[in-house]
């Protein structure tokens, strides 16, 4: 006789480490990471879900201030050797550096089909009043959904967190003490959490799942943020733009992309880019678009061959950089891939 499996959904949760792991020391009240196996014994409601849900765990696990690029391939490792055995992945990561985690892996994974879903919580999973468990028992859920002809539901990198489903390489933290901590300010968000779980179909990256997925691991961290301020000084400009190995820079403007005006500031810019950096204009601001070609100030930025971020965030710029350079390419390539969107990093500006 032929036994036919029931084919359950599947999850692989990898827990990284982060509040949402951890409980508190009943003898000294101090927050220890748990063993994950006594996720269980916390988080009762997982026996209820008919799904095979297996575990990963980063031993020890980390806060998420001391996250690395080579943890980022360590994540993409695990992904790609269990790609087939799973329908999707999520991630337990620390918040403080979730953004720049999930905007890494949306580049790193390319033709990425099954979800992978980055979530923590603000306070413990052990914790009476925890985010974690809805927060955690959501993102398995939206993990493992599926359309009706098989394929997943959000086949990209998202940060679930607070009843909001966001692209990972559009989010940023926002908020040290909130549930509500992450934003995606410029992109919408791809479900919300209610009674029922509404996804935005036409907001979600479509799954290219005619091609295999594609990890890649190479990073070049010669990279750097530098925001500008009224009174930012030449020599510390100068000083910066001359840091031995420097390949790009990520620079924060103010408004639409805009600078100061004066001789040494676009003189200094002008040189680096013409040493080969690659300087990316992003805003300051929350919301909105980097527009050069707007105000006179931005303008002279373009002159001094800066190129534009768009709407993108520090964490997806920074990363992107990262990831661009770890292959090598050229800087005339780099600044050409910047504008291009890889996995839905930047909206494009109208014509
Ligand atoms: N410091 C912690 C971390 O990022 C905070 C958190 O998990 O929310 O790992």
């Amino acid at each position: 006789m032929n036994i036919i499996e029931p084919d359950f959904p599947s999850v692989l949760l990898i827990y990284t480490g982060g509040t949402i792991g951890m409980i508190e020391n009943p003898e000294t009240g101090a927050l220890e990471a748990f063993n994950f196996d006594q996720l269980e014994e916390n988080v009762p409601e997982l026996k209820r879900f008919n799904y095979r849900i297996a575990s990963y765990q980063f031993t020890p696990p980390i806060d998420s201030s001391d996250m690395e690029p080579p943890l980022w391939a360590k994540l993409v490792k695990i992904i790609h050797y269990n790609y087939d055995n799973f329908d999707g992945f999520v991630i337990l990561h620390g918040t403080d550096t979730m953004a720049y985690t999930a905007s890494a892996l949306s580049f790193m994974l390319e033709n990425l089909s099954k979800p992978v879903i980055l979530t923590g919580s603000q306070l413990p999973i052990g914790v009476l009043r925890t985010d974690g468990k809805e927060n955690l028992i959501t993102s398995i859920e939206i993990a493992a959904a599926k359309h009706p002809d098989g394929t997943a539901v959000v086949p990209e990198v998202c940060i679930f967190f607070e009843n909001q489903l966001l692209r990972g390489n559009r989010t940023t933290k926002i908020n040290a003490e909130n549930f509500n901590a992450f934003r995606s300010y410029n992109y919408p968000s791809l479900a919300t959490a209610g009674i029922h779980i509404k996804y935005e179909y036409d907001r979600i990256l479509k799954a290219k799942n005619n091609l295999p997925l594609h990890p890649h691991y190479v990073f070049d961290t010669n990279v750097l943020v530098l925001t500008i301020f009224p009174g930012i000084q030449e020599k510390l400009v100068n000083t910066i733009l001359h840091t031995p190995g420097l390949k790009a820079v990520v620079l924060k403007t103010f408004g639409s992309g805009n600078a100061p005006q004066k001789e040494w500031f676009i003189r200094l810019l002008k040189e680096a880019t013409d040493r080969g950096i690659v300087i990316v204009n992003i805003t300051q601001c929350q919301t909105g678009m980097v527009e050069m070609a707007r105000y006179e100030t931005g303008l002279h930025l373009l002159d001094a061959g800066v190129i534009s971020g768009y709407d993108a965030t520090v964490e997806c710029v920074l990363t992107k950089l990262m990831f661009l350079l770890g292959h090598g390419l050229s800087p005339q390539e780099v600044r050409y891939e910047m504008g291009h969107c890889l996995c839905g990093e930047f909206t494009r500006p109208a014509l």
